[in-house]
């Protein structure tokens, strides 16, 4: 049996042990939960995910590219094993790294993973023998892990049993991800309380009223305590949110004195012991999951990085503006409006624009005007090139919608600035066919239907050799 020390001093952060077991680690058994487990290790932040969640697939322990893996016992150990809500400890056991770290009844198992390079026999890398049993070590557990864990999961437990003091809602789900933690309150009828109070939905007002309770816990610095009971029925005489999943060796966490618990619920995770260490809890999102609601929140250092996090892109952005943070808003609002303003501006310019290049083309289209020396351009010519200087393809598009079905021979609308064309016919020559027979011969694509299309090339070259190329095919 493993003392665990987690449970005696949960600030334990190193101690001499002695192993009491070395087996092989079996490489088949739940290689995605440990790779997962390590992966987060090396990233140096907490697992992401912890309540049956084994999304990740591959494996790094099944890989021989790295050392031999072995499952250890120890006489006493600070690491905690994965369970209730919160993912293992990690750190050393001697020389060894940690990489996985689970509960077998009354021991505790450790899997310790081998530098690379080494397959049991110990030559090569730092370490000298592989772990055997009577060997003392020393351990240390990655702390910043182990605390970031703590402030997150009691975090957890201070909004839990505010929202259930606050409007009956039941903790369903929790989910401790990368980015945030959700948990999912259930408003159902308690038959144990009878309140008739209760909100009917939780919306994000009353989400940030129970954010800012929450955090008067944590300012309160209440103390947070782990009683354990051997039997359910005492343990049942704690306010507890929830009922009792266990009938024996039952540890309940309370938020504050059990007269007046913040929260008090059944709990094996490793919590600070008072809420101030928790430093700070914060709701981003409220959405509505399964007849639930899904609240996405934060806590302790994660909280705080958050904040930096979203404090540096609003100070970016307001200096891009010109302003304080405070005077942001206005000013981004008062572009998106000169915004809006232009966007006019430039619709009615382009119209203009269009309409006399339209003019413009009637004009040579039905002889009232002399044709430009411009190649393409002869009445004489099968088809009609038309530059467009200052429009784009788009604009040529709007232009060639007055053309459609209409247009006395091909006409070819040339947007200079994207080297491409509209083309727009009366149906025959059928327009998309062309582009689709001929553009590839320089580099073009596009496509389109009988009485328009779309030819796009790369370089102002490649367009006209279409061009003419369609001029002596059409001939
Ligand atoms: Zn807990």
């Amino acid at each position: 049996m493993t003392a665990k020390l987690y449970q005696q001093n949960v600030y334990t952060r190193s101690w001499d042990a002695r192993i009491t077991s070395v087996t092989p680690h079996a490489k088949a058994e739940s290689t995605a939960r440990i790779s997962d487990t390590a992966r987060s290790a090396s990233t140096g932040i907490a697992a992401a995910s912890l309540r049956g969640d084994s999304s990740v697939g591959d494996s790094s322990v099944g890989d021989s590219s790295v050392g031999a893996a072995f499952d250890i016992t120890l006489d006493q150990t600070a690491f905690f094993p994965e369970g209730g809500g919160q993912s293992c400890d990690l750190g050393m056991l001697g020389p060894y790294q940690v990489i996985d770290v689970q509960e077998n009844g009354e021991e505790v198992i450790h899997t310790v993973q081998l530098p690379d390079g080494m397959d049991g026999s110990g030559a090569i890398g730092p370490v000298a023998e592989p772990p055997q049993e009577g060997m003392s070590v020393h351990c240390s557990l990655d702390w910043d892990r182990r605390f970031d864990n703590m402030q997150r999961h009691c975090g957890e437990h201070i909004l839990s049993g505010i929202f259930y003091a606050r409007c009956g809602g039941v903790n369903r789900g929790f989910h401790m991800g990368e980015d945030y933690m959700t948990i999912d309150i259930s408003l159902e009828d308690d038959p144990t309380d009878p309140g008739t109070d209760r909100p009917a939905s939780i919306d994000m007002d009353l989400a940030l009223e129970c954010e800012k309770r929450a955090n008067q816990v944590v300012w309160s610095d209440a103390p947070v305590t782990v009683f354990r009971f051997e039997e359910r029925e005492e343990a049942e005489k704690m306010p507890l949110r929830k009922a009792l999943a266990f009938d024996e060796d039952i540890s309940i966490v309370c938020v504050g004195s059990p007269e007046n618990a913040a929260d008090c619920v059944a709990c094996c995770g490793t919590h600070p012991a008072t809420a101030g260490q928790v430093g700070l809890i914060k709701i981003y999102k409220v959405e509505n999951y399964k007849n639930m609601f899904r609240i996405y929140f934060e806590a302790g250092a994660r909280a705080l990085a958050d904040y930096d996090h979203k404090h540096a892109i609003l100070t970016d952005l307001s200096n891009g503006y010109s302003s304080s943070i405070d005077d942001f808003p206005d000013k981004l609002r008062a572009q998106e409006e000169k915004l809006a303003e232009v966007k006019d501006q430039l619709y009615h310019t382009k119209k203009a624009l269009i309409g006399k290049e339209c003019a413009a083309l009637d004009a040579v289209l039905s002889g009232e005007a002399p044709a430009s020396s411009q190649p393409l351009q002869d009445p004489a010519d099968p088809l009609l090139l038309w530059p467009l200087e200052n429009l784009s393809l788009d604009d040529a598009f709007d232009m060639a919608k007055r053309y459609m079905k209409k247009a006395p021979k091909l006409i070819l609308l040339y947007a200079k600035q994207n080297t491409s064309f509209i083309l727009v016919s009366a149906g025959d020559p059928k327009c998309g066919q062309l582009v689709r027979e001929y553009a590839s011969f320089y580099q073009g694509k596009g496509g389109g239907n009988d009485v328009s299309a779309r030819a796009i090339f790369t370089s102002e070259e490649n367009a006209m050799l279409f061009a003419d190329l369609l001029g002596k095919h059409l001939r």
